[in-house]
């Protein structure tokens, strides 16, 4: 494996070893090491000195169901911080049959004109592409896999990425050629857009998958790790209702996002929640697929294709997070609705949570009524047609609430709430004061822990755990639901790794690159400034108390600066 480096502005190009101390990290683990080894913290995040890199999963590669995923990351221009954002889809694994186990990307040209970088055995080279500028993802990508061929990769950016909109992503190509797996959260389509770069072409058609130290215990440790995936209860209820199934125990919980976090139940979550997504899907037909997998092999199958009845528009997939933030947060209860705002988002190439979150903030300050779809779909069309409204909405939720004055704010770090109310799951609110990466369940989802999840006693001891665990996972390139194959059987994730690498490591592998990961992404927010006083979460959620059962915030202080205190 190399390390690919590329320079936005001379173009120049180097495949360099990789250093010995990067050698046992991979994807989110591997960012936080280069981002402290080779960057100055305190850059501006779209200026020439933040890098943007792609590095895949330590399992990535390797035929291992939902463990193919691609960590994206630089210094996020929505939180000031470090940043690693990952998806699915096909980047990892081109990535990895070129050899590449990291591709950094750094420098920035003078503002003038568009391009691509196509990746291939030969190398990186830069091409023209200006014919692309402006146009959405899903207008960009059949060009390009009709230019390059259908076994390519694409990361790309949408109108938000080229505007350098704080809520920009980079979207990937999903299995089907759908440009809708992105890397959505902290602004890192803006750090792409910065390098004037509009998509990267990986053409790993001619490449091979790496080999393994030890072939047959990496065969008995695959075996044991399906073995686990399939008999998790969970699995199945993933593949039959997706993400969705969170709809209504967070609504149980008390701990849905509605009307921009001013309850925390919605009375009709029915017509959000999983068992409906489903029979809606099941009824529609057509190109609908309740189970879809983002990636080939993926046994979990989380994934839906859902296609809205008035206009025919494909989404794929429909998630919790995005019913969450751009349902119930904004009182719509119709799932065409969500689905419709969430094509444009994707189509915009923006994280469907922040903007979700900016829409709620815009509504508590009058500029629509809660439940209006035609006025959110509008509001969301001034980002499009790059109105002021419009840039302020697309530079995310604490923008919108600074702009317009509201105290409301679902914010951590600048990063908006997932769809989990932190006063009625407090472990998760942990999560989202301390990461490192800003308010994001996918850095440690406590909600499945069988505690009392409105005491805040022992949510501490949780979040770190369930942060320690995720950044591991996203260090290994596995999907959070491969966990649930992991879950059971310690042994299966060291067994994975020494079979494929030929090292020596214990059980506790996956805490260990986890820790390692959070380390280095303290060190560098650390070096960009930050202090304990960014560990907190908004002042209105200690005080202001979630219906139904009047939770608030009640973590103490102590608590939260002494997570990472292992
Ligand atoms: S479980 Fe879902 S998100 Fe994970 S790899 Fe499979 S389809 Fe993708």
């Amino acid at each position: 494996m190399e390390i690919w480096r590329i320079n936005a502005r001379t173009h120049e190009f180097s495949r360099e070893p990789v250093p010995t101390e990067w050698a046992h990290l991979g994807g989110r683990a591997l960012l936080s090491k280069i981002m402290v080894d080779e960057m100055d913290a305190a850059c501006d995040p779209l200026g020439p000195n933040n890098k943007l890199i792609f590095a895949p999963g330590l399992l990535v590669g390797y035929h291992l169901s939902s463990c193919d995923r691609i960590s994206i990351g630089g210094k996020s221009p929505l939180t000031g911080g470090v940043k690693e954002a990952n998806a699915g889809g096909r980047t990892g694994l081109q990535l990895v049959r070129l050899g590449v186990k990291a591709l950094i990307l750094e420098d920035q040209p003078e503002p003038d004109g568009w391009r691509l970088i196509h990746l291939s055995p030969d190398g990186a080279r830069f091409e023209d592409a200006g014919e692309y500028a402006g146009l959405g993802v899903y207008a960009t990508a059949p060009p390009l896999i009709e230019r390059y061929g259908d076994k390519i990769a694409v990361a790309l950016i949408g109108p938000a990425g080229e505007r350098m909109l704080h809520a920009a992503g980079i979207q990937n190509l999903d299995k089907d050629e759908a440009p809708s797996r992105i890397a959505a959260r902290g602004g890192l389509g803006a750090v792409m857009g910065s390098k004037r770069i509009k998509a990267i072409v990986i053409d790993g058609s001619q490449g091979t998958n790496p080999p393994a130290a030890d072939p047959d215990g990496l065969k008995e440790a695959r075996k044991r790790y399906i073995k686990g995936l399939l008999e998790h209860p969970q699995t199945q209820s993933y593949k039959d209702y997706g993400t969705a199934a969170m709809t209504m125990m967070c609504n149980t919980f008390g701990a849905l996002p509605v009307r921009n976090f001013s309850a925390g139940s919605f009375e009709d979550a029915e017509l959000l929640s999983g068992e409906h997504l489903r029979d809606t899907l099941l009824q529609r037909g057509g190109d609908c697929e309740p189970s879809h997998p983002c990636m080939a092999g993926c046994t979990i199958q989380s994934s839906n294709i859902f296609v809205t009845l008035d206009k025919g528009t494909k989404v794929s997939p429909l998630e919790y997070e995005t019913i969450g933030l751009m349902g119930s947060n904004l009182g719509i209860s119709d799932l065409d609705v969500v689905g419709r705002l969430n094509w444009e988002v994707n189509d915009l190439g923006m994280d469907s949570i922040e903007i979700g979150a900016a829409l709620g903030v815009a509504a508590d300050a009058g500029l629509f009524d809660f439940g209006d779809g035609d006025r959110a779909l509008e509001l969301v069309d001034e980002i499009r047609r790059d109105t002021e409204l419009g840039r302020i909405l697309g530079n995310g939720a604490g923008s919108t609430g600074k702009a317009l004055g509201i105290e409301r704010v679902p914010v951590a770090k600048n990063q908006a709430f997932s769809a989990y109310d932190p006063r009625a799951i407090k472990g998760t609110g942990i999560t989202y004061a301390t990461s490192p990466q800003g308010a994001d369940h996918t850095s440690g989802l406590t909600i499945r822990a069988n505690v009392d999840h409105r005491d805040p006693k022992g949510q501490k001891e949780l979040s770190r755990e369930k942060q320690i665990d995720m950044a591991g996972y996203d260090s290994l390139g596995a999907c959070i639901f491969a966990a649930f194959g992991y879950s059971v059987d310690k042994s299966v994730i060291p067994g994975l790794l020494n079979a494929i690498y030929g090292w020596d490591l214990g059980e506790t592998a996956l805490q260990d690159l986890g820790r390692e990961s959070l380390v280095h992404e303290r060190e560098f927010n650390r070096r960009a400034g930050f202090t304990k006083k960014d560990d907190r979460l908004p002042e209105w959620v200690t005080k202001e108390a979630l219906a139904p059962h009047n939770a608030v915030f009640d973590v103490p202080e102590e608590d939260l600066d002494s997570v990472f205190d292992w």
